[in-house]
């Protein structure tokens, strides 16, 4: 059941982080700054490439990490590594977000600034970063003697 809720938390993250994406292209795209979009200046375009690599990996390894769930090839170390992987991801996806919106993406009202602190829950619950890194290390290992 831990297993299954990882695989789930893991596909929540790459929704949330693919939500982030979208709001901050869009700011990017309308929002003027020196006279011009800000997302035509190229630190502005790296968050956002950053941020969409990061969501289209997760989101590949979620998919990859079911598929094995489903086949019973692998119930425990891949939905450990979706869910560690995921829950790191979408917490520097949601502060890039919160970069490319500037001071807005620090006051409430605005999404992003919801994320960034909705996100840094998904480090924590149905097992913590460290625990997730334990059970894949220990099954590598365990693998291999
Ligand atoms: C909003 C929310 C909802 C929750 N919902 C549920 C729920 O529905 N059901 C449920 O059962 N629980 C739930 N939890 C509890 C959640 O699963 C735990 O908070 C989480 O597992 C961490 O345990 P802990 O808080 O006791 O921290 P601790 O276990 O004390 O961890 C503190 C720190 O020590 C580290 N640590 C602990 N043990 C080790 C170790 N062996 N090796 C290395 N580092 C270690 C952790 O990674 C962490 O960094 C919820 C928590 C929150 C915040």
């Amino acid at each position: 059941m831990l297993a299954r809720g990882r695989l789930h938390i893991a596909a929540v993250c790459v929704g949330m982080a693919q939500r982030i994406l979208d709001e901050s292209v869009r700011h990017a795209a309308v929002t003027k700054q020196g006279g011009q979009a800000i997302g035509t200046y190229q630190l502005v375009q790296a968050l956002l490439a950053d941020s969409y690599t990061d969501v289209r990996a997760g989101r590949a390894l979620v998919v990859e990490a079911a598929d094995d769930y489903d086949s019973g090839a692998d119930t425990s170390t891949g939905p450990a590594a979706a869910k560690l992987f995921c829950s790191e991801m979408v917490g520097r996806v949601a502060d890039h977000g919160v970069q490319v919106h500037g001071g807005m993406g620090y006051m409430r009202g605005t999404a992003v600034e919801r994320f960034y602190r909705d996100a840094r829950l998904f480090r924590i619950y149905e097992g913590t970063s460290e625990i997730q890194r334990l059970v894949i290390g220990r099954a590598l290992v365990r693998a291999a003697t």
